[in-house]
C-alpha cells in the first residue's frame, strides 16, 4: 500500500531538487566572476610592475649620465690645468685627481652598461607583460559576459523552477507540507526510499516499528536522521 500523499510528496521533492540545484548554479558564479576579475587585475598588476621597474632604471641611468658628464668635465678641467703648471709637485698632484677621475669614470661607465641591459631585460618583460594581458583579455572579457548571460538566464529558469515548487505543493496535505518543510531544513532529499530495512538517507538500519509502518504505507521518520521514509519493496 502507498500512502495516498506520496506521489504528490515525490514530485514536490523532484521540483524543489531543481529549484535547488539552480539556486546553487547561480549562487556560484560572482565567485566565477570574481576569479576572473582577479586574473585581469593581477595581469594587470604585472604590467604595472614592470612599468615601475623600467622608470627606476631609467632614472637611475639618467643620474649615472649626469654623474659621468660631470666627472668628464673636472677631468677636462685637471687636463687644462696641468697644462698651464710649472712647478713638478704640482704637476704630479693634478695627474692623480686625472687619475682617479678617469677610474671613477671607468666604474660609472660599468654601472652605466649594467643599468642598461637590466633596461633592456625590464622591457622585455613589459612587453611580455602587456601581451599576456592583451592576448588573454578578449577571453577574459568573453568569459565574464558568459558568465552574466547564464546568470540572466538561470535567473529566468529559477523563477519558472520557483512556480513549478508551489504548483507541486498544492496537492501536498498540510500536515505533510509541515513535516517535509521541517526535514528539508536539515536534510536534502527529505523523502527517501525504505529498502531492507534501511534508510535510503542515513543507510542505518530502522526500528521494527518504522519498518512496519513504512510497509502499511505510512510514511513515517527514519528513528536514526529523522528523513521521511516510504516502503519500496
Ligand atoms: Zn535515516
Amino acid at each position: 500500500m502507498r500512502h495516498p500523499a506520496l506521489d504528490s510528496l515525490l514530485i514536490l521533492q523532484d521540483r524543489d531538487g531543481k529549484r535547488l540545484a539552480l539556486e546553487a548554479q547561480l549562487k556560484g558564479l560572482p565567485r566565477e566572476i570574481t576569479a576572473v576579475e582577479q586574473k585581469i587585475a593581477s595581469e594587470k598588476a604585472a604590467i604595472e610592475s614592470a612599468r615601475g621597474e623600467l622608470r627606476e632604471l631609467e632614472t637611475k641611468k639618467k643620474l649615472l649620465d649626469t654623474e659621468i658628464g660631470s666627472a668628464e668635465e673636472k677631468l677636462a678641467k685637471y687636463k687644462t690645468q696641468q697644462m698651464s703648471v710649472r712647478k713638478n709637485d704640482e704637476f704630479q698632484a693634478l695627474g692623480h685627481e686625472i687619475d682617479t677621475t678617469q677610474s671613477a669614470i671607468g666604474t660609472l661607465e660599468e654601472q652605466e652598461l649594467g643599468v642598461m641591459y637590466a633596461i633592456d631585460e625590464a622591457r622585455k618583460k613589459f612587453a611580455a607583460a602587456e601581451k599576456l594581458l592583451k592576448d588573454n583579455i578578449a577571453g577574459h572579457e568573453g568569459r565574464i559576459r558568459s558568465f552574466r548571460e547564464k546568470e540572466g538566464n538561470l535567473a529566468v529558469e529559477l523563477k519558472s523552477a520557483a512556480e513549478e515548487v508551489a504548483k507541486a505543493r498544492g496537492p501536498v496535505p498540510e500536515p505533510v507540507l509541515r513535516l517535509y518543510d521541517r526535514v528539508c531544513t536539515r536534510h536534502q532529499p527529505a523523502v527517501v526510499p525504505l529498502r531492507g530495512a534501511k534508510c535510503g538517507g542515513c543507510h542505518l538500519k530502522v526500528s521494527s516499528e518504522i519498518e512496519s509502518a513504512a510497509r502499511k504505507g505510512e510514511i513515517p521518520q527514519c528513528d536514526q536522521c529523522g528523513r521521511i521514509l516510504w516502503f519500496d519493496v
